[in-house]
């Protein structure tokens, strides 16, 4: 029988990668390159869309080329991207108003300020939409609970709306298309076909409703989003997106789906079943379980996004973000604290402790259980004996530590019984923060032998759709656990004060940008 071949396009925001599988999920090429983050002006986290492009054109040739294949021989495509990050362009030009403003980017932050304090009073202001929120509890509690935080494209839309007089302008005259990373990748790996986005990446933006699973009108009226520059949202798998510029690789390959990150990696894990928990910690942490077929409403912070739909499965997701993770790595890394990131688990565990030093990962504030987007970053209790080596070992415990009041926050607000974690993310390759992690949680943590989950739920997808692998179980039977890593209460015991103190340390860094 002839081989089938998947072919992944993985766009994160520390690197961008193509895996090409075979229909037994090995990996027969691969490419990897990294995305370059411009910080124009303090805040602003941008990627520039002509840079990107040359990248992912250049990663699905290098992994062609590495698998020694043709596009020709590609059976389908499946696409996984960040979320959130977006561009705005012109209908007619395709010329892009701006660069990608990331979900990092903190230029909104006054507008985020502004609209929490009178977040309540606007919403009773905008009448009949509001009413209609608040004659729906669990709609209400959803959107109540939650802050509208910066990593959500609502707010820096909104900024565009206010500050880019040609995207007005466009708007005015139905010239303005609008895209997060997904909608624009597919309109410009199609040819300017399709303007679409998944249930998926369109339910991380902060104005999709997961619960009518159509764009949110309330939004659209609240922000003067304009709906005409918004894509149509689909499924998450099917034949609906087309396929590829023949011009692009030489031949064109069908693309079969187009998902966020996070539920890809959801998908890559087989987090197929309700409780299923699953935790990445790439560029930022995110802990993601299954909740089945309804929106979680938080008490805490956790965020309702939709995993997927498949026809008439609809799988959602109660999300816990922390959005410092590999940037922290990478910020270290770019300071000189260390020359390689694979290198900081030994130097870690080369000290005892961090002789009484604590790191605050917050670039882009904190999220659950703070939700404070004014706290600041920074190393507290530096003295004349700290070396190199303790402020790398803050670093890493300061990132464990914040993966595990995540799960406390999980724990607060789900009833499901969790006993492992499934896990992936570059960061998840440092033993010293996984070991950590599984101490503090108290609950065993899975790192599979590949960690490109996105990659690999992706080529899971599709080749579901395409009757590659047959059921769900086949997938989970395909599943390579590499280390299991085991809790060890008598260290979680030793870490109860050093917790403590960070905890203090953390709560005098919030708030400080007030
Ligand atoms: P994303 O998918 O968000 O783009 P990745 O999951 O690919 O990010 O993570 C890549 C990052 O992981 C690297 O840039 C590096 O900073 C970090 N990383 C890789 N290996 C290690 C390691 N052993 N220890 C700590 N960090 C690591």
């Amino acid at each position: 029988m002839e081989e089938k071949y998947i072919l992944t396009l993985d766009i994160g925001t520390t690197t961008i990668r193509s895996v090409i599988y075979n229909s037994r999920t090995e990996i027969v090429g691969k490419a990897v390159d990294q995305v370059v983050l411009h910080y124009p002006i303090p805040g602003y986290v941008e990627i520039d869309p002509d840079e990107l492009w040359k990248s992912i054109v250049g990663v699905v040739d290098t992994a062609l080329q590495n698998a020694k294949l043709s596009a020709a021989q590609i059976t389908a495509m499946g696409i996984s991207t960040q979320r959130s990050t977006f561009i705005t362009w012109s209908r007619q030009t395709g010329k892009p108003f701006h660069r990608f403003i990331t979900w990092k980017d903190l230029r909104a932050d006054e507008l985020v300020k502004e609209w929490n304090d009178s977040y309540t009073w606007r919403l009773i202001k905008v009448g009949s939409y509001v009413l209609y929120m608040l004659s729906r509890s669990k709609r209400f509690r959803a959107g109540s609970v939650l802050k509208f935080t910066n990593n959500q494209t609502t707010m820096r839309l909104n900024w565009v709306l206010h500050n880019i007089q040609e995207f007005k302008s466009a708007v005015q005259k139905n010239d303005a298309m609008f895209g997060t990373l997904d909608t624009w990748l597919l309109y410009k790996i199609t040819g300017n076909k399709i303007h679409m986005s998944d249930v998926s990446s369109a339910s991380a933006t902060g104005f999709f409703d997961p619960f009518t699973m159509q764009w949110a009108g309330w939004a659209m009226s609240l922000f003067g989003i304009p709906m005409g520059a918004l894509p149509t949202v689909v499924d998450t798998a099917g034949d609906h997106f087309t396929s590829t510029s023949p011009e692009l690789w030489g031949s064109a390959i069908p693309i079969r789906s187009c998902i966020a990150d996070q539920t890809a990696s959801m998908w890559g894990s087989c987090c197929f079943n309700v409780g299923d928990i699953k935790l990445t910690m790439g560029t930022g942490t995110f802990f993601n379980i299954n909740t089945g077929r309804s929106p979680h409403a938080s008490a805490s912070g956790l965020y309702p996004v939709v995993g997927w739909r498949l026809g008439d499965e609809i799988v959602f997701s109660a999300e816990g973000a922390n959005n410092d993770t590999a940037s922290i790595i990478k910020w270290a890394q770019n300071i000189g604290l260390f020359d390689n990131p694979q290198d900081t688990a030994d130097i870690a565990m080369s000290v005892p402790d961090t002789d009484g030093v604590f790191f605050i990962p917050a670039f882009s504030g904190l999220g659950p259980p703070y939700n404070d987007f004014t706290a600041a970053s920074g190393f507290v209790g530096m003295k004349p004996s700290t070396t190199k080596a303790h402020l790398v070992r803050a670093v890493l415990e300061s990132l464990a530590f914040r993966t595990a009041q995540l799960y406390t926050c999980v724990l607060s607000e789900t009833s499901y019984n969790f006993s492992t974690i499934r896990l992936d993310g570059g960061v998840s390759n440092n033993d010293f923060v996984v070991q950590l992690v599984a101490d503090l949680t108290g609950l065993k943590v899975e790192r599979p032998v590949q960690v490109e989950m996105s990659s690999l739920g992706c080529a899971h997808i599709v080749g579901f759709q395409l009757g590659i692998f047959k059921s769900k179980d086949e997938l989970k039977s395909l599943r390579k656990i590499g280390t299991v890593f085991t809790p060890r209460p008598q260290v979680k015991k030793s870490y109860e004060k050093i917790v403590t103190r960070w905890e203090d340390a953390v709560k005098r860094m919030c708030g400080w940008y007030l």
